[in-house]
């Protein structure tokens, strides 16, 4: 019989289906292994009490504080994190050219980019984000200390260096200099970010052709060859807006989906990136595929010319996760875009323009509230990439965030006599700010917050 390595008690949300919030008043149990064992609903039940003197440690939660399962993202650039929050005025194709190339290019630096990666892994951990899917830059050294900073700092993560040779949808001085070279560098960096998965854990590799307008079709063609050769998942952009969409449909007379499918990169776990102008045939393909979507509606407002329709994607069991789109998304963090999609849910179902009739104006049937957005930005996007976690339900991986709604400094309060238990969610979901989370685990290990030992 496996020991209990871990016991936390106190209150906790989940939600596990996209439609219910699922409320815990007990104790969770957890294996060496990091593995969920037990949920128990009452913390004062004589099993309980048993389980809970088992534990080699027992972890009690304050009465203020809830805790949530980890938060994973599913789109974050992170060599644009040093640009988070700025040039968004522009549109997509002079931002990615005149901004984000040129800062991607320095990560030929290795002191650089050590330097970015030491300051946005632990941020982004003290988050709440327990996984992170995600793009390197062309460089393999930098890529690899990117999978070694997640490993060490106890942050799952999936790595994937962006390949990328097109002559003219890339800049020729950040380019791969060919499709070989391109498929060259990348197997050595999975094969780099293996290694370190294999004796640290945590971290996979997922290969990353940046999208179709910055790739070959001998590159596109020889990265699903390549996903067959190493068993990786893969990551890309998919239709996020009218000039990504229409480079692809002028080059080809198709669409994103239909050519990333037919370029063998629409697969199993495939992560797609926006995708807010996929048709409904294309969404289909992508459930038939096993591929998902990685939702990032701030990101969306910028770059995207559109709002997803996330309802009718769920409605249609298209797997969904949520993404705060580092740096097209001004925000680090999942919470905060669990409360943009909902809002722009609602933008989408109400429309947006005040001269034309309100009953012709929006998309009737588009609007999610904040336990649907929580879903996605955790079962749903851990769904979406095979990872088991993201609620708390026993054989699941124990990676959660724990929030003290006392400590907040953005007017979260539980007011007596007026707050119950879905209210104070919503709170913890809109208002939660980095200083009301006050504890982070992943694979049942504590990785930031208080007492925490990285
Ligand atoms: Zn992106």
């Amino acid at each position: 019989m496996s020991g209990i390595e871990l016991a936390v008690t106190g209150r906790m949300f989940h939600a596990p289906t996209p439609d219910a919030l699922g409320i815990i008043d007990g104790v969770i149990t957890v294996g060496a292994d990091g593995v969920i064992l037990d949920v128990v609903h009452d913390a004062s039940s004589p099993m309980a009490i048993e389980l809970v003197s088992r534990a080699r440690t027992v972890w009690r939660m304050a009465p203020h504080e809830r805790l949530l399962p980890g938060l994973v993202d599913t789109h974050v650039h992170a060599p644009q994190w040093p640009q988070l929050g700025t040039g968004l005025d522009l549109p997509l194709e002079s931002w990615l050219f005149d901004h984000t190339f040129p800062l991607e290019a320095r990560y030929a630096d290795v002191g650089f980019a050590r330097d970015v990666w030491e300051h946005m892994v632990p941020t982004l951990l003290g988050l709440g984000t327990t996984t992170a899917v995600y793009y390197s830059s062309i460089h393999e050294d930098a890529t690899r200390l990117l999978a070694e900073r997640c490993a060490v700092g106890g942050q799952r993560a999936f790595v994937g260096r962006v390949a990328m040779d097109h002559p003219t949808g890339t800049p020729e001085w950040y380019r791969d200099e060919s499709a070989d070279v391109a498929l060259e560098r990348s197997r050595r960096s999975a094969r780099d970010v293996f290694e370190i998965g294999a004796t640290a854990g945590l971290v996979k590799p997922i290969l990353t052709p940046r999208f179709i307008p910055a790739c070959s079709d001998e590159l596109l063609v020889g990265m699903g060859r390549l996903a067959d050769e190493l068993g990786c998942t893969i990551q890309t952009h998919c239709s996020e807006s009218d000039w990504e969409h229409a480079n692809v449909r002028d080059r080809f007379g198709r669409s994103d989906t239909e050519m990333l499918d037919a370029f063998g990169l629409l697969r199993e776990r495939t992560v797609l990136a926006h995708g807010n102008l996929v048709s409904t045939t294309d969404a289909a393909l992508i459930r038939a595929r096993g591929a998902g979507i990685a939702h990032c509606p701030l990101s969306n407002s910028y770059f995207a010319n559109c709002v997803l329709p996330l309802r009718r994607l769920l409605d249609a069991e298209v797997r969904v996760g949520l993404g705060s789109d580092v740096a097209g998304g001004a925000w680090p963090g999942l919470l905060p875009q669990c409360a943009h999609a909902v809002t722009a849910s609602r933008m989408l179902e109400d429309g947006v323009d005040g001269s034309i009739d309100g009953d012709c104006r929006g998309v009737s049937g588009s609007r999610i509230d904040s336990v649907t957005a929580f879903h996605v930005a955790t079962a749903g996007g851990a769904a979406m990439i095979g990872l088991d976690a993201g609620a708390f339900i026993p054989g699941r991986r124990f990676d959660a965030f724990a929030v003290d709604t006392k400590r907040s400094a953005n007017g979260m309060r539980e007011w007596d006599g007026i707050d119950d238990e879905s209210r104070i969610f919503e709170k913890i979901v809109r208002l939660t700010g980095p200083e009301a989370i006050t504890s982070v685990w992943v694979d049942g290990r504590l990785r930031a917050g208080r007492a925490a030992v990285v």
